[in-house]
């Protein structure tokens, strides 16, 4: 079982996302629980305040030490070799999220994400209290919300029995290295195209074949650097 924390000012925003498809199947059958923590719960002022303004001047607010490492060690308890969970927080900064770190994070028994807001949390944070920070592309976003539901929804379809049928998940881009090949159901023929004869055909070798040369086609036209890197780990072996 892999238990998810989410700390964030936002909890609302996950409500129906987390009890929607995959991964709500994952929570339903246990495979998943996820907690979300509103951050306002962690601060001590009458006004809750979760952020304050940067030093050095500039735009915007930055989110205060203070709140954040209380709910981080609340959840996680204090950085180090101790520490079981594992505390990412979701930042433009961090290192980009890909199908080998949704494999790794799949493997752990305790997550706690950190939504950032604002112009992003205090360095002390990070310093203190944070074990990797991940982003989940190069644009910025508002919150880090989004990219934890992200990070949700890899994890969740990768767990034992979440899946209805877990052999998708090893078929699916990236998995292998490669992107996923092109796709068909009824009907055989849709406004004059028809569905390529071998996948009619019955042969299940000649269909694998024809899947596999897909693969290869379509990360050789849209990601050649996937190809390049599945190349170069493959010398190394
Ligand atoms: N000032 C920050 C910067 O330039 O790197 C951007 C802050 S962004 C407006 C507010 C929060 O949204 C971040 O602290 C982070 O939690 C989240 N966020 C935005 N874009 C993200 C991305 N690409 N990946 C992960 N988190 C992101």
């Amino acid at each position: 079982m892999l238990r998810i924390d989410v700390v964030t000012i936002f909890p609302e925003l996950f409500g129906a996302f987390l009890r929607t498809s995959i991964v709500g199947i994952g929570r339903e059958s246990g495979a998943l629980e996820v907690s979300t923590h509103d951050l306002r719960g962690f601060t001590t002022d009458r006004h809750r305040t979760v952020d304050d303004a940067p030093y050095g001047g500039g735009p915007g607010m930055v989110m205060k030490p203070e709140p954040l490492v209380e709910a981080i060690e609340a959840l996680a308890g204090p950085k180090g070799a101790q520490r079981t969970a594992r505390v990412l927080l979701l930042s433009p900064q961090g290192e980009t999220l890909d199908q080998a770190r949704v494999v790794q994070m799949a493997g752990q028994q305790h997550l706690v994400l950190v939504c950032g807001r604002y112009e992003g949390v205090d360095q002390r944070v990070i310093d203190l209290a944070v074990d990797e920070e991940i982003s989940i592309g190069d644009y910025v976003l508002s919150g880090g919300e989004v990219p934890a539901m992200a990070v949700i929804e890899a994890v969740a379809r990768l767990l034992p029995g979440v899946l209805g049928n877990p052999e998708s998940a090893g078929s699916d881009s990236f998995e292998q290295g490669l992107l996923e090949g092109p796709q068909y159901t009824r009907p055989a023929v849709f406004r004059g195209r028809a569905v390529p004869e071998v996948l009619l055909s019955g042969n299940h070798a000649a269909v694998a074949r024809w899947r596999a040369e897909q693969a290869r086609e379509t990360t050789r036209r849209r990601r050649p650097d996937l190809l390049r890197r599945a190349g170069r780990e493959g010398d190394e072996r």
